[in-house]
């Protein structure tokens, strides 16, 4: 029967697709009964496997939908012989069982990509989460004195350790450490900020909404290029409550341009008894210039210049989970702590675990820079993936020949998640253009489209006609090079 059936798609084949071929259609009564099906030894395999209830749930809706097509008249025979069937019922399965959130290899020369992931965890931070999260452990539990503790106390003293600080807490993300601080220290009073540093980060976190979610009442003063201390310094009545300083972590303002520095503005501030609070975005713990990268604010700065309070990400320039971590005087960090919001927003003990173990690994900063992945792929050469480029250019030719031509080329990467906007980080990689100039769009979509259906999808970027893979983020050339033979299948 199979036989048969082949030669008629065969025949289909030789008729060319100028109408639609007549294959013979399934009817209803073709199909088998969901128990039958069940029944099947291959089926039957799969229920052993992962139990009945999942394994009938799909068999019932690949007969019902198969059932649907065969009432419409649009049925192969093809689909229902017992090995399609069984193949279906096997797909289907793995792809209920399919997790939709997926590794993928990110060539897109942005090394801290919010929509790929951010940061990827030091091996000690994996191990630390994995370590905790297998049984229950001391999240609010004092072990010296049997009582109740605090989950801050996990990494109130390494963050007091690394910053300078006088105390410290940790919320979900730095969004809502802004929010929360905004709302602790400022709830029904004035705000001050500067016209030049309202930002919009990703995600539709504004400074003006946040501001005003968090109850306060955001007082603009200067304007979006000049900011002097006078701005700050007439626009304070007894209704403020706060000094506020964003950095502006994903643009650049240039040119004729004047702000007040952290510095001063605590000057002005502590004068009349008020905090500043600063939110610094990334933040780095240690100074990137030591690795001839572009220098990011650091937190231990802001709070030797006299900030009250300074936020930043886990997950940007720290290298670690998830997470908004404050830092400042203890007064202020009390009164954020104390707040009731906080409890809405605290850390899980996921992400908490990983960032006590990336925090430790700032305790030997000679090592950091090995330790921690971001900084790891951040301080690569040039030279280095060079290298790597020039061993994979050989590989990649002949599976996207004769359609594409590959070259090593010099590339432009950046640091990513609004650090360092402006800055670029000299890499290399692999570019790959259409050899055919006509219909060069479709051929680049295609060629993406192929590279991120791999099984560890590829995502690179498009630049001037081009797909380039910047391989500063690929440590394992094997993990590409092995993937190869099917991108080659796929575009063939
Ligand atoms: C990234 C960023 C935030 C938000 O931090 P998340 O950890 O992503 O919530 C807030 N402010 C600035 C200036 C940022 O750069």
């Amino acid at each position: 029967m199979a036989r048969s059936e082949e030669s008629v798609v065969d025949g289909s084949r030789a008729t060319g697709n100028t109408s639609p071929p007549a294959l013979p259609n399934a009817a209803p009564k073709d199909l088998p009964s969901v128990d039958r099906l069940l029944r099947d030894p291959v089926v039957a395999q799969l229920v052993a496997e992962h139990g009945h209830s999942c394994v009938a749930q799909q068999v019932r809706t690949l007969v019902d939908e198969l059932r649907a097509r065969a009432v419409r008249g649009e049925l192969p025979l093809t689909e229902v012989a017992n090995d399609a069937l069984t193949a279906a019922v096997q797909q289907r399965v793995a792809g209920r069982l399919a997790p939709r959130m997926r590794n993928v290899l990110n060539l897109t020369g942005t090394v801290i990509h919010t929509n790929l992931g951010r940061t990827l965890l030091a091996d000690e931070a994996l191990a630390h989460l994995l370590r905790m999260m297998s049984g229950p452990n001391n999240l609010e539990y004092d072990l010296a004195t049997g009582g109740r503790g605090d989950r801050d106390s996990i990494v109130e003293e390494l963050l007091c350790t690394l910053t300078g600080a006088e105390a410290a807490t940790v919320v979900n993300n730095n969004a809502a450490a802004v929010l929360l601080t905004i709302a602790a220290l400022a709830r029904d009073k004035e705000v001050i900020v500067s016209r030049g540093e309202l930002v919009e980060i990703g995600g539709a976190f504004r400074m003006p909404d946040v501001m005003a979610s968090a109850g306060a009442h955001m007082v603009e003063v200067g304007t979006t290029n000049r900011t002097h201390p006078h701005d700050y310094e007439r626009a304070i009545t007894e209704r403020t409550a706060l000094l506020m300083k964003v950095h502006t972590s994903n643009y650049a303002v240039q040119g004729f341009t004047s702000a007040v520095s952290e510095a001063e503005l605590s000057a002005i501030a502590h004068a009349r008894g008020l905090p500043v609070a600063t939110d610094l975005g990334s933040g780095a713990l240690v100074d990137l210039a030591a690795w001839g990268l572009p220098r990011e604010p650091m937190p231990q700065e802001m709070l030797a210049a006299g900030c009250d309070v300074v936020s930043f990400s886990g997950d940007k320039l720290l290298g670690g989970p998830q997470a908004g971590l404050i830092v400042g005087s203890k007064a202020a960090v009390g009164k954020i702590r104390k707040f009731p919001m906080k409890r809405a927003l605290r850390m899980s003990k996921l992400p908490l675990a990983a960032l006590e173990a990336t925090l430790m690994l700032y305790l030997r900063p000679e090592r950091v820079a090995q330790d921690l992945p971001t900084l790891r792929l951040l301080t690569r050469t040039e030279s280095d993936i060079r290298q790597v480029a020039e061993a994979l250019l050989p590989a990649m030719s002949a599976a996207v020949s004769p359609r594409f031509a590959v070259s090593v080329e010099a590339m432009q990467g950046q640091i990513g998640s609004g650090s360092l906007p402006v800055e670029r980080l000299p890499s290399a990689g692999l570019a790959i253009a259409p050899v055919n100039k006509k219909g060069t769009g479709r051929a680049l979509d295609e060629l993406a489209t192929a590279l991120r259906r791999l099984p560890l999808p590829v995502i690179g970027r498009v630049s001037e006609d081009r797909l380039l893979l910047d391989l500063r983020c690929l440590e394992q050339p094997s993990v590409l090079r092995d993937q190869l033979p099917q991108l080659q299948q796929a575009l063939a």
